[in-house]
């Protein structure tokens, strides 16, 4: 038996420690970490930027066209970043701005159709953790170990408060538990490939467990998974 490469699907809510969990897994295993929301993140920042009627729809295509999006590994933070058309907006469109409209444009057809074809190119070689939230049911539903990851809400708005709060000191705590929520209603409720729990996923509550817990649990899923 030798030890054959995966792909792991990482799926859930907003702020449910998605990136996190990928993040530590990949590097446990030397496998590549795709934030699949840094893609709808960078293109919503895109249409934000070049004020893309969300309504228009050959404004979208042609929007999509000029729209080059590349993952580069950055040493310093162990995890790549993401640049558009060939500028690194890691921390721009970490920004509220863009988590308030990012939902909005991730319901968009045509730009599902966009960022799940280079999603799937990504997996071509396996090898690979990507989180997102239609991962498990629309990009990789063939991915050998699927997970689905849950939080209390509180737990989702500390995390994502705290994380906001370091570039932004004026952030609320009120404001932040609404765009969760707004989220969370727009991907499982849209009409494309909205977020929900694929049949063969595993559920994983992060309300329970440690971080070394969660990651020790998930490593014997992916032994379990890995021989031919
Ligand atoms: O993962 P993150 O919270 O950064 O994702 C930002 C947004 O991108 C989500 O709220 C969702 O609207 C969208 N998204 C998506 N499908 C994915 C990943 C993210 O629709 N696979």
């Amino acid at each position: 038996m030798h030890n054959s490469k995966i792909i792991i699907a990482i799926d859930g809510y907003s702020s449910c420690g998605k990136s996190t969990l990928a993040k530590a897994l990949a590097a446990k295993l030397g496998y590549h970490f795709i934030d699949s929301g840094a893609m709808y993140r960078a293109i919503t920042l895109y249409f934000l930027q070049n004020s893309v009627d969300l309504k228009d729809h050959s404004a979208i295509l042609t929007a999509l066209a000029d729209i080059h999006l590349s993952f580069v590994f950055n040493e310093g933070r162990q995890q790549s970043d993401i640049y558009l058309n060939n500028e690194n907006v890691e921390h721009l469109i970490r920004e509220m701005l863009v988590a308030e409209r990012v939902s909005e444009v991730a319901a968009i057809k045509e730009v599902r159709s966009f960022a799940v074809a280079q999603q799937k190119k990504m997996g071509k070689k396996k090898g690979i953790v990507m989180d997102g939230r239609d991962i498990g049911t629309v990009v990789f539903p063939e991915a050998e170990l699927k997970l689905f990851m849950t939080a209390s809400p509180e737990i989702r708005v500390k995390r994502r408060f705290e994380e906001l709060y370091i570039s932004n000191p004026n952030i609320s705590l009120e404001e932040v538990k609404h765009n969760i929520e707004l989220r969370d209603y727009l991907d499982t409720t849209r009409e494309e490939s909205p977020l929900r729990q694929a049949d063969d996923a595993i559920v994983l509550d992060n309300s329970q467990l440690s971080r070394e817990e969660q990651l020790e649990k998930v490593l014997e899923l992916v032994k379990e998974r890995q021989h031919d």
